[in-house]
C-alpha cells in the first residue's frame, strides 16, 4: 500500500482506530479493567463503559497512545512516512503536526525495533565479517587512532540477514567473541586481511581471506555483501549530519532492521514491532 492508498484506507478516525485495534496497538478490552465484568460496551465516540460498575475508560487506555493527542489517522500516516524514510521535518509538515510529536514517534519506533527485534537466530553457511567506522571527520588508522569514530562490527549471511553491533574496540578477542556467539561452527567465513580475524580457524570455522585490492579477481572470495551494507548505512546516516553518539546504536539498529526486512512489508512489520513494544511498555 502506498501513501495515498493508505490515506484512503484510513480516511477517518474510526477506520484508523479499527486498524490499530485489530493489529493490537490499541488494547482489545474483553472485560472491564476496574471490576473484570465482561458486560461492557462502547459509549460516545472515544469511550468504553462497564455496565456493572458504571466506570468509563478511553479507547487509548493501556496502549502506547495513552496520554497522546495525535489522531489515529496521523499516527498511522507518520509510521508510513517513517517507513518511506521521510525526515521528521518533512513528515511534520505533511501531517500538520509539531516537529516534536513526530520526533517522539520516530524515536519510539527505533526503541521498539531494538526491544522487539529478535536476535535473528544464528548464522550459518557462507558468512562475511568486517568492521567499519562511523562518524568523525578525520580518517584514522584502522584499529587505532580512529579519533571520534565509532567502530562497528558486522556479520552477514550471504543471501540472508545482517547483524551489526557497536564495539568498544576491534581487537581479536572482541570480534571473535561475537563471531562465536552468532555463527555456527563449521561455517565458511570470509574476511579481509585484518589481523583480528587470525583466530577464526582455531574456533572451528573455515576461513578465507581476501585482499581488498584484488577482491574481484578472486572468484567467490569477496565481501561485497557486508560492504554493501556499510555503504547503505553510511549513505542513510549522512542525512543526519552526524548522529549523537549516544543515539547512534538506535539508528544503526534501525538500518539493520530495514536491511533485514528489505523484501517484506515494512509498514506491517513496524506495526508488529509496536505491538511487541506495547506488551513491554504498557503494563496494564
Ligand atoms: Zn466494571
Amino acid at each position: 500500500m502506498n501513501l495515498s492508498e493508505l490515506a484512503q484506507y484510513i480516511s477517518d478516525e474510526e477506520k484508523a482506530e479499527q486498524v490499530l485495534r485489530e493489529i493490537g496497538v490499541l488494547k482489545r478490552y474483553k472485560t472491564c479493567p476496574f471490576c473484570g465484568e465482561s458486560h461492557i460496551g462502547r459509549v460516545r465516540r472515544f469511550k468504553f463503559k462497564c455496565y456493572r460498575c458504571n466506570k468509563e475508560w478511553g479507547v487509548r487506555r493501556g496502549s502506547i497512545l495513552e496520554g497522546q493527542k495525535i489522531p489515529f489517522t496521523k499516527f498511522l500516516m507518520a509510521i508510513k512516512l517513517f517507513e518511506l524514510d521521510t525526515s521528521v521535518r518533512e513528515s511534520a509538515k505533511q501531517l500538520g503536526l509539531a516537529y516534536n510529536t513526530v520526533y517522539h514517534l520516530y524515536q519510539i519506533l527505533r526503541h521498539a525495533i531494538i526491544i522487539t527485534e529478535p536476535d535473528n537466530g544464528s548464522f550459518s553457511g557462507e558468512i562475511e565479517m568486517d568492521e567499519s567506522y562511523f562518524g568523525g571527520r578525520r580518517k584514522g588508522n584502522r584499529g587505532r587512532g580512529a579519533a571520534g569514530k565509532v567502530p562497528v562490527f558486522g556479520i552477514l549471511e550471504r543471501g540472508g540477514k545482517v547483524k551489526v553491533e557497536v564495539v568498544g574496540d576491534v581487537k581479536g578477542d572482541t570480534l571473535l567473541e561475537l563471531a562465536i556467539k552468532k555463527v555456527k561452527r563449521g561455517s565458511l567465513i570470509y574476511t579481509d586481511r585484518f589481523r583480528s580475524y587470525n583466530g577464526l580457524v582455531s574456533y572451528g570455522f573455515k576461513h578465507r581471506r581476501i585482499d581488498h585490492g584484488k577482491k574481484f579477481a578472486n572468484g567467490k572470495v569477496y565481501i561485497n555483501g557486508i560492504e554493501g551494507f556499510w555503504s547503505f548505512a553510511k549513505e542513510r546516516l549522512m542525512k543526519y549530519h552526524g548522529v549523537d553518539p549516544m543515539k547512534f546504536p538506535l539508528y544503526l539498529k534501525e538500518l539493520e532492521f530495514r536491511y533485514n526486512h528489505r523484501d517484506r512489508d515494512l509498514f506491517n512489520d513496524l506495526l508488529q514491532v509496536l505491538v511487541g513494544y506495547s506488551l513491554v511498555a504498557c503494563t496494564e
